[in-house]
């Protein structure tokens, strides 16, 4: 599933095919969604955001759609006249005369009146790319009450602690803080919590911008140069079992953390 900085991007791409030209053409596979996206054509496109892995579709007037990927959602771009030929279910359409947004196979969108409010929403915690909170938002909010108690490894993957963070993004994020999924929000002093605020801040940017590498740059570069392949210079740790760390030369051990595989350097990343 793609996580937050793949749908940030995603976001990104809409907000540029669309530009500021009126929609020509707003519809749904959806009957309610597509009744209340009829009248928005001639009008201004939506301004496009992201909440996690949720994307946010905003009328000037505070309606917006809620849309979210799951496994097989996919967003493609066409000129407004061709449809590609995707085999897929096509289910919402915003066109102007110059490009078309096409979202295939989700099968969560809802709209959503002014005022309103979505389930997902409500449960979303802090989300760090589209609210642009810095490193000590993040790391108040890590020491909130609430987290404390509660161990990183199942922690990071909760949507209502930092919404956004999936399975590559928690792996990550804890080898580039030197924290065991085993630690919690009670046991880091300031210095540790603030660490891990700003593996966080780092790692959810540099994948926005790298398009999912969250290796240190330099370094990918290098082995990239190299001939490595991408999946193997891609991350610090995610999806390298019993390959060499790259800051210790130690083993990498695959191990299961809420239902999902964990990627840790037992050296470089101690338990509490
Ligand atoms: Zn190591």
């Amino acid at each position: 599933m793609p996580e937050g900085p793949e749908m940030y991007r995603v976001a990104r791409r809409i907000q540029r095919a669309l530009g500021r030209r009126p929609l020509t053409e707003a519809a749904c596979a959806f009957p309610d969604v597509d009744r209340a996206l009829a009248v928005r054509v001639g009008g201004p496109p939506p301004e496009v955001t992201t909440l996690g892995k949720a994307l946010l579709l905003a009328f000037d007037d505070g309606a917006r759609v809620y849309t979210h990927n799951q496994l097989y959602g996919r967003w493609i771009f066409s000129d407004p006249d061709r449809r590609p030929d995707t085999g897929r279910q096509l289910r919402l359409v915003l066109s102007t005369e110059r490009k078309s947004a096409l979202l295939y196979s989700a099968s969560e969108i809802a709209w959503i009146d002014p005022g309103e409010t979505h389930p997902f929403l409500e449960r979303a915690g802090l989300d760090v790319l589209s609210s642009g909170a810095g490193v000590d938002w993040i790391a108040g909010w890590i020491g909130r009450d609430e987290f404390r108690r509660r161990q990183l490894g199942h922690l990071l993957l909760d949507q209502g602690f930092l919404a956004g963070v999936g399975n590559y993004l928690r792996s990550e994020i804890l080898f580039e803080a030197c924290l065991s999924p085993k630690h919690r929000p009670l046991d880091l002093d300031d210095e540790q919590r603030r660490d891990l605020a700003e593996a966080v801040h780092t790692l959810m940017w540099r994948s926005v911008e790298t398009g999912g590498i969250t290796n240190d740059p330099e370094r990918a570069e290098q082995l990239k140069k190299a001939g490595w392949r991408r999946r193997d210079y891609r991350h610090y740790v995610f999806s390298r079992a019993d390959q060499a760390c790259f800051a210790c030369d130690g083993a990498v051990e695959k191990i299961e953390v809420s239902g999902r595989r964990l990627y840790r350097c037992p050296a470089c990343q101690p338990d509490p």
